[in-house]
């Protein structure tokens, strides 16, 4: 009782607010961090050094470049290490996960050029589905495997699709919109024991360092594995792609000898320095940090399903990351609840594209089967270390109200609420 006449006193101030255009809240909550995230005041620091005193080219050859070149390569056998790779230099420094994954399909196509077949899922990043336009465009086959309605893969598809003709398999580890975590060990073993001349790769950019990820034991069958530093508490414009050792691949960007010449131009000395300490605080920090953030995300989750009617929790049935929360709020656009919840402070995100002034549903959950007036009202919500419980529960408090609130101005509602609830 005390909780609803509270929402409802919040709720009338935000309405006045909003009618006066009175902006709210300086504060932010963000909770958009599978989107990046904040870089760690300790990886800031570790970065500072090679921006001023040591901010030499580590390709030069005189003394006073050797501290970076020092730098490049601990953080390289840093990362190679808690990956569990078997040597340092099949850890290469990109700029972004999206490189890194341009850089294994084009490279490994380049060196194959009599395999024109390609394994992915419907549900994988853009970075990895507009490769593959591309190379559909260049005359490859694409298989698009499908997933069901919790969102776990269709392996009989997967398995069927494999061809003697296929270059690669492309699998993403953990679901950027979902969290749901697809079983990278049991499809890379399946696609070497079919045919070992298919590669395995694998794009990790939402599950390294918060997922186990072992080069040598449960990913011993990935051949390539593409990863990003600003989701990992690292600063946007730093990745990783790990090559094994024997994978036939032409470098992607030509230039410079950098990166044993598998990878032209300048290393950023500091980002990869900061890359480095960013692996090695989650080694410290991971399992503690998992408990808490998967206690808010089921605090926050229960809370929302038990207060709000009609209202799904994508992929909650799959094996899912700790920190990723994609909620179905039927009947109204995601993108009304974002701006709502930002009069809060509350950063977050929906699965639509804005695309050519309509509003696209998300391909995960259409790949899904979530139902239209569902999808259109996605959100996700991602936690990270640094989410507090106080700023869980100004969502709980909050989110209730804005559902309701934009669901007296939908039409869909009205038909919906009187329906019987399927499934
Ligand atoms: N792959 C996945 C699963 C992602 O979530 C993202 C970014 O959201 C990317 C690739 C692209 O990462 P980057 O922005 O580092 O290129």
């Amino acid at each position: 009782m005390k909780q609803s006449r509270f929402a409802a006193a919040v709720s009338s101030f935000v309405l006045f607010c909003q009618t006066y255009h009175v902006k709210l809240i300086s504060m932010t909550i963000y909770l958009d961090n599978n989107a990046t995230t904040a870089v760690a005041p300790e990886v800031f620091e570790a970065m500072v050094p090679f921006l001023q005193q040591e901010y030499f080219n580590p390709s030069s050859m005189y003394p006073a470049a050797k501290p970076a070149r020092a730098a490049v390569e601990t953080a390289r056998q840093t990362i190679a290490g808690h990956l569990g790779a078997e040597h340092p230099s099949e850890l290469l420094f990109t700029s972004c996960a999206t490189e890194s994954i341009n850089a294994a399909f084009f490279g490994a196509a380049r060196a194959n050029p009599n395999r024109k077949h390609v394994i992915t899922t419907a549900v994988e990043h853009p970075a990895v589905l507009e490769v593959c336009k591309e190379l559909q465009h260049e005359g490859y086959e694409v298989s698009y495997i499908g997933v069901d309605r919790k969102g776990n893969l269709n392996l009989g598809e997967f398995v069927r699709e494999l061809r003697h003709d296929t270059l690669l398999a492309a699998v993403m580890h953990a679901n950027s919109e979902t969290g749901v975590v697809f079983p990278i060990d049991r499809l890379a073993r399946i696609v070497k024991e079919t045919n070992p001349e298919i590669m395995f790769f694998c794009d990790a950019t939402q599950s390294v360092t918060k997922m186990p990820i072992h080069l040598t034991g449960n990913f011993r069958h990935v051949d390539m594995l593409a990863f990003s530093g600003h989701k990992i508490h690292a600063p946007k414009g730093t990745g990783g792609f790990y090559v094994r050792r024997g994978t036939r691949i032409r470098p992607f960007m030509l230039g410079g000898h950098q990166e044993f010449s598998r990878r032209g131009g300048t290393e950023n000395v500091p980002y990869i320095a900061g890359l480095a300490k960013a692996f090695d605080i989650a080694a410290v920090s991971h399992d503690a940090d998992r408990v808490r953030i998967e206690m808010l995300r089921n605090k926050l989750e229960s809370a929302i399903v038990a207060r709000v009617p009609y209202v799904e929790v994508n992929g909650a049935e799959a094996e899912r990351m700790p920190n990723t929360l994609n909620l179905a709020v039927h009947c109204i656009e995601g993108e009304g609840i974002l701006y709502q919840l930002s009069e809060f402070g509350i950063c977050a995100s929906s699965g639509s594209a804005c695309t050519s002034g309509s509003l696209e549903p998300s391909h995960v959950l259409t790949a899904m089967g979530v139902p239209f007036t569902a999808k259109h009202g996605s959100v996700r919500i991602s936690l990270s270390r640094y989410t507090t419980e106080a700023e869980i529960d100004t969502v709980i408090e909050a989110f209730p109200d804005i559902v309701a609130r934009l669901r007296r101005l939908s039409p869909y509602w009205d038909q919906e609420k009187n329906q019987p609830r399927k499934g």
